[in-house]
């Protein structure tokens, strides 16, 4: 990912993690995701007392650029305190829309701790492609 890229991206994801609502967890996500469009869609972790009904910060920028029309992404970076990684279920649901999209993992002091695609995140992803021919 480009470093200006990352940046901008960056500066969004931290702005909606400062609204991350995570009063169980403690661990605000920010997540900024740039559709190939160059419209940028962010989000945070969203918690709630019945624990599986919140949602992670990098699917409520995904589902809200889908909301607005978006398919295809170009890179996505997600904010943590310590760098921490999409969960399973973020993963898969990013792969629905491209294994070539750019992920940048970035830290609370805005350093970049791995930087990978979706399809390395999620290697031997399950698809669309699995379920032609029924
Ligand atoms: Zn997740």
């Amino acid at each position: 990912m480009k470093a200006e890229i990352r940046e901008q991206l960056t500066r969004r994801a931290a702005e909606a993690r400062a609204h991350a609502y995570a009063p169980y967890s403690g661990y605000a996500v920010g997540a900024a995701l740039m559709a190939e469009s160059g419209v940028v869609f962010s989000g945070a972790n969203v918690e709630n007392a019945a624990y599986p009904t919140g949602l992670c910060a990098e699917r409520v920028a995904l589902f809200a650029a889908v909301a607005a029309g978006e398919r295809r992404f170009s890179a996505l970076v997600v904010l943590t305190r310590d760098g921490g990684t999409p969960c399973g279920s973020c993963r898969q649901a990013l792969a629905e829309f491209g294994l070539e999209t750019e992920v940048a993992i970035v830290d609370e002091s805005g350093h970049p701790s791995l930087e990978t695609t979706v399809g390395g995140l999620l290697p031997h992803a399950f698809g669309a492609s699995n379920l032609r021919g029924r």
